[in-house]
This record gives C-alpha cells, sequence and structure tokens, in this order.
C-alpha cells in the first residue's frame, strides 16, 4: 500500500511515490525518458527535509549541468521554500571548486586560486613544449586519461604532466579536470578528512547517473559510504558522454558497490505520444542496455504518428521546418487527431517556446535559422561558445580589478587592484563595478574605434549581467563561475523563442513539438572527419560499433524530448566541405517501425478535414 504522505509526495504516481519515501540507505532509480525520474528525485529531497526532518545541510544533490543545478534550485525553492536555501544542490565540478576552497592549502593554492580556461592551459602547455600543436595533442591526451580513470597520466614525454601541473600551481591555478580529480586525490589521502566530508553530506543524490566519469565516481565513492543514504537516478539508454569519458559502467555496478540497495523502475511515461516511444524504442533496440524494459505512455499527448520528411537539401529543409512551425502556430492540426479530444495545438494554443529544433553538429543551425529568420520566425540558440572568448569579455573581466570595490575607494589604477579593499564601507555590486570599468574602457577608446568598440564593451557587459546580478558583491564568486560557466549561455528555457539546440544539449528537457534535423548517414550517426585529436587514431572496429551505439542512443535522447509532434527530416544533398554531395537517409530511420511513423511530402504537413469542423464548432 502507499504509504500515507503530507503532501509532497501528492504529485506522484505509486512507483514514483515509492522511490520518494525510501527512508535511507542506498538507492538506484533506473527507468526510461519522461518518467518522471527528475520529478521524483525532487519530490524526494522535498520530501525528506519538510517532512521526515532531515537537515538540509546535509544534503546534497548533484546535477550534471549548471543549468539543472539551477532548474532543480528553483523547483525545491517552490516545493520545500523554508529548507531550500540550506540544500547544496550542485554540479560535480561546483561541488569541487568548493571543497577546493576550503581546503585550498593542502594543494598549494591560495584561497583566491583560478580555473585555466582552455586559452590558458594550452598557453602554459606550449610554454612548455615550444609548439601549440603539440600542446594541444599532450593536454588533450592526459585528459582523456585522466577521466577514464588514471589518477598520475602521464603522456609522453613523461614528464610533461609533472611540469605542466607544477607551472599551473605557481600561477596559483587548476584546470577544469583538477576540479574534481584534486578533490578526489585529497580526500583519498586523507581519510580522516573524508570522513568530514561524509558526516556533512549524509544524504547524497546523483541525477542522470549513467553519464559519470571516472574521476566523478571516485569522489563520489569517497563521499558515499557503501551503506549511505545515496539515490542514483538514470537511465542507461540515455549515456551519451562516452566520448568525454563517462561510463556507463559505473551505473550497472550499483549493486556491487553499494550492496543491499534498492532498486526502484518507474515504468509510466508522462511525456510523449505514443507513436513517438514506439519509434525511439525501435531506433535504441540495437544498442540498448535495458533490453526489454517497460516504458508505458499515460496517453496524455495526443495520438500524432513520427512525421518524416525528406528534402531537397539543407535549405529546403530548414524551409521545411519554418512552414511547419507556422502551421501549427497558425492552429492547423495534421497529425491524426482522432483522440476525440480538441488539444492544445488543435486549438491554436502553441507559443513559439513550445518548439525545438535539435541537430547533431552545430554547424547545422545555420540554414535553420535563416529560414526561421526569413519566416520572421523568433528563435534562440543554444550556444556553446566561451564566454571569455565573447569579443570585450575578457578586457572587461580583467578592468573589474580597477574598478572600486567600494564606495570612497579610489576610482581608477591608484593603489592597484581594488577588488580585495577590506573597506569598512559596503561593498559595490559587481554589476555595478561592471559599469565602471565599461564606461573607463570606452573612455580610453581612440575616437576612430569609438562606435564598433564601444558596441562590443556594451554587449560583453549584457552578456555578463545575468552571472554578476547573481553574486553580488562577491566577486571571487564571480570569477570562479565565469571560469566555470565556460559556454555563453543565454538560452532562456522562459524566453518565448524556438530553441536551436544540439541533441547532447537537449538531454533532460522538453518541448511539445520536436524536429531532428540531418537524419541522414554520416550525421546520425556521425562520422568523424579523421581521427579525433586525441592521438588515438582511427577507432578500430570493435570501438566504431560502440560508437554507431552511443549515436543510436543520442537519437534516442532526441526522439523522446517530444511531447506531442515529431519531426525527422533529411535532405537529399548536403554540402560537406562546400561541395554538394549526395546524403543518403539515417540508417536509424529504417529501425522505426513503419505504422508509427509517416512520410511527409512536400506540401505537407496534411490537414485532416474533421479539424476544420473542430474549430467550427
Ligand atoms: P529524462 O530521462 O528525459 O531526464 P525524466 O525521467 O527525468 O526524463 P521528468 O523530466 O522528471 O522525467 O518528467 C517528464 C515529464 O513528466 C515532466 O513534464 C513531468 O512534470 C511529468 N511528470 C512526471 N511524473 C508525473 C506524474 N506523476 N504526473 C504528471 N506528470 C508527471
Ligand atoms: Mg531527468
Amino acid at each position: 500500500a502507499a504509504p500515507k504522505t503530507g503532501g509532497l509526495l501528492d504529485g506522484l504516481d505509486a512507483e514514483q511515490r515509492e522511490a520518494a519515501a525510501v527512508e535511507g540507505g542506498p538507492l538506484l532509480i533506473i527507468a526510461g525518458p519522461g518518467t518522471g525520474k527528475t520529478r521524483t528525485l525532487t519530490h524526494r529531497i522535498a520530501h525528506l527535509v519538510a517532512e521526515r526532518g532531515v537537515p538540509p545541510e546535509e544534503c546534497l544533490a548533484i546535477t550534471f549541468t549548471r543549468r539543472a543545478a539551477e532548474e532543480m534550485a528553483e523547483r525545491l525553492t517552490a516545493l520545500a521554500p523554508r529548507h531550500a536555501p540550506a540544500l547544496t544542490i550542485a554540479t560535480f565540478h561546483s561541488l569541487g571548486v568548493s571543497i577546493l576552497r576550503e581546503q585550498h592549502e593542502r594543494v598549494g593554492l591560495s584561497p583566491r586560486f583560478g580555473i585555466a580556461d582552455r586559452a590558458r592551459q594550452v598557453a602554459i602547455a606550449a610554454e612548455l613544449t615550444g609548439d601549440e600543436r603539440e600542446a594541444r595533442r599532450l593536454l588533450a591526451r592526459m585528459s582523456a586519461l585522466r577521466r577514464a580513470g588514471e589518477t598520475d597520466p602521464q603522456p609522453e614525454p613523461d614528464d610533461f604532466a609533472d611540469r605542466y601541473t607544477k607551472a599551473l600551481r605557481e600561477q596559483d591555478l587548476v584546470d577544469f579536470d583538477d576540479l574534481v580529480a584534486l578533490p578526489a586525490a585529497l580526500l583519498e589521502a586523507d581519510p580522516a578528512l573524508a570522513a568530514a566530508y561524509r558526516d556533512r553530506y549524509r544524504w547524497i543524490s546523483v541525477d542522470e547517473y549513467q553519464d559519470v566519469d571516472a574521476q566523478q565516481y571516485r569522489l563520489l565513492r569517497l563521499l558515499a559510504p557503501p551503506d549511505g543514504n545515496i539515490t542514483a537516478i538514470g537511465d542507461p539508454d540515455q549515456a551519451i558522454y562516452r566520448f568525454r569519458g563517462s561510463d556507463v559502467g559505473f551505473f550497472l555496478r550499483f549493486q556491487q558497490d553499494f550492496p543491499g540497495a534498492r532498486t526502484i523502475r518507474l515504468t509510466r511515461n508522462y511525456r510523449s505520444a505514443p507513436a513517438i516511444l514506439t519509434g525511439a524504442a525501435g531506433v535504441v533496440a540495437p544498442a540498448t542496455l535495458v533490453p526489454g524494459r517497460e516504458l508505458r505512455p499515460m496517453g496524455e499527448h495526443g495520438d500524432a504518428l513520427i512525421g518524416v520528411h525528406q528534402a531537397a537539401g539543407e535549405q529546403a529543409e530548414a524551409a521545411f521546418v519554418a512552414r511547419t512551425i507556422e502551421r501549427l502556430l497558425g492552429g492547423a492540426s495534421f497529425h491524426s487527431l482522432d483522440s476525440g479530444r480538441v488539444d492544445s495545438d488543435g486549438a491554436g494554443g502553441l507559443g513559439f517556446s513550445d518548439f525545438a529544433v535539435l541537430y547533431r553538429t552545430d554547424r547545422q543551425a545555420r540554414a535553420v535559422m535563416s529560414a526561421l529568420t526569413q519566416a520572421g520566425l523568433p528563435f534562440q540558440k543554444r550556444s556553446h561558445d566561451l564566454l571569455l572568448d565573447r569579443p570585450g569579455v575578457r578586457e572587461l573581466v580583467a578592468e573589474l580589478a580597477y574598478a572600486p570595490a567600494a564606495p570612497g575607494d579610489p576610482a581608477g589604477r591608484a593603489g592597484g587592484p581594488a577588488g580585495d579593499a577590506d573597506s569598512a564601507a559596503r561593498p559595490v555590486a559587481i554589476t555595478e563595478r561592471l559599469r565602471r570599468a565599461a564606461a573607463t574602457l570606452i573612455d580610453r577608446l581612440p575616437a576612430a574605434e569609438l562606435q564598433e568598440r564601444a558596441a562590443e564593451i556594451h554587449s560583453a557587459m549584457e552578456l555578463l549581467r545575468p552571472l554578476a546580478e547573481k553574486c553580488g558583491d562577491d566577486v571571487e564568486r564571480f570569477h570562479a563561475e565565469l571560469a566555470l560557466g565556460v559556454e555563453v549561455d543565454t538560452w532562456d528555457p522562459r524566453a518565448d523563442r524556438i530553441s536551436l539546440l544540439t541533441l547532447h544539449a537537449s538531454k533532460g528537457l522538453e518541448f511539445p513539438v520536436v524536429f531532428i534535423v540531418g537524419c541522414e548517414d554520416g550525421l546520425l550517426p556521425l562520422r568523424w572527419g579523421g581521427s579525433r585529436g586525441d592521438g588515438s587514431g582511427g577507432p578500430g572496429d570493435e570501438e566504431a560499433d560502440e560508437q554507431v551505439r552511443e549515436e543510436r542512443r543520442l537519437m534516442f535522447v532526441g526522439m523522446t524530448r517530444a511531447q506531442r509532434h515529431l519531426y525527422l527530416t533529411h535532405a537529399a544533398e548536403r554540402s560537406r566541405n562546400g561541395a554538394a554531395a549526395k546524403a543518403t537517409p539515417s540508417p536509424f530511420l529504417a529501425d522505426i517501425p513503419s505504422d508509427v511513423c509517416e512520410r511527409l511530402g512536400e506540401s505537407a504537413p496534411r490537414r485532416k478535414p474533421r479539424d476544420t469542423q473542430l474549430r467550427l464548432l
């Protein structure tokens, strides 16, 4: 019988409630997309702290991206407003940073240590090798070894890693990989320290556990004893970060690592129309790591079939996407509306933010963007550029050091960096300091550059503003977050715009209407042009097979983002390296059962007459 609860478990079904109400000890929640894993985890934490008396300071929730952490923090604030501020909601990297800030002395860092970005890493390594290309190769190799679990990776020449690390520390820096590996090494070497952290975080949960890598796993094992209160949630079939060192094997051996763990499966899918689930299951089947699993659609999202469309070329494909969005926005409902219900799209209730266009490689976005622009449809593309590499950003951040940190500080350069002035006066918010730094930079511009460079500095200011506002007057945090949040992510889940995302970036999200463009052999699965830059050379057969399986899982992730409508498009011809080349449909399309998809012609999507009647009523 379902346990009686006070309210926070009310929005969950019986399986989810069982998982959320587990008292303690190791718990593994293994379930497919859209089964409410993230929702269950969030409600579980809220329930523990608000209804079970678990101290929120003892709760650590680890998510995969900063975006996911923010979202979880937001939901927990809504569910358990009094307790949420005391919870720790982190990514592995931000958790690592906070451990290192506390333990900086033990690793020979100052409390204000910096995090080297890519450019800085390469510069430091190139100084040692005398050659930038070689520097990049060695860094990539070292990173790959480390993420695969080597604690002391030594690529040839074998003193490179030591010299690189020494140079890094001399500049009071750590690199991105250090953020997890260093705290792990620290806790490993000092059992008393590890015990202290275990004591602090007695309740640990990890979302998207299928994508942990060796160092993250190592840190987690140090933080969670074998009989600890650890909840791991994930879906092996959504493991898509192997190329970055993730290893789904850690998920699969949870039972061995945490003996006596309870395993709970969630089987109801609340996200997608039935055809979408059937089609996605067909695609992932040859690569599945959880054969025969149940995923029952709850049937709340209509009964549309998957639309498959072949366009002549990339532009035509993008035009099809734009046209289809326009029609759906206009209230035209074309897929089977036989459920007898007037659903939101039939009634024209869709907004721009209900659409997402997904692609395998970032460059495919260009054609889509121009088609949407032409159609006057607003969109936002999730960018993967480094924030620090955007024009003007580095300059502005550097100038920040000279902007007064407290009222009464001498403005300008006299007295050197004012960032750490211990003035008794109230510190100045970073936003304000950035504003002044921008004004100083603009003042100094020569007249000839004024127009163009001023605009650049203003836009840099706008890019930095959200982070600055979040950090208030905590400059240290601002710098740390800047180095951590390496990507410009102006993508706003609440903006009323069409979303453009890579398949990887779509993980965890959902949209009523999803397009996956470029469903072609060579893009899905992606064929890597030559070596992947880690010195490993071309993949062997075994490796190539595994890569294709991972691409299947990636397509599965993309397809299962869709709630009501899913469109898979491909072009007959696509330009490669500037020249048009014949393209063949993705072999994955053939794995979609034919009764759940329909081919849409050039003039499609088709409309059903019944639809008109509905709207006449
Ligand atoms: P993914 O594997 O893609 O991360 P997930 O398993 O984490 O998916 P959620 O994102 O938590 O799934 O939930 C998917 C959708 O289903 C959300 O919109 C969520 O609000 C909804 N949902 C989950 N459980 C229920 C429920 N019991 N009743 C109604 N809606 C639910
Ligand atoms: Mg999720």
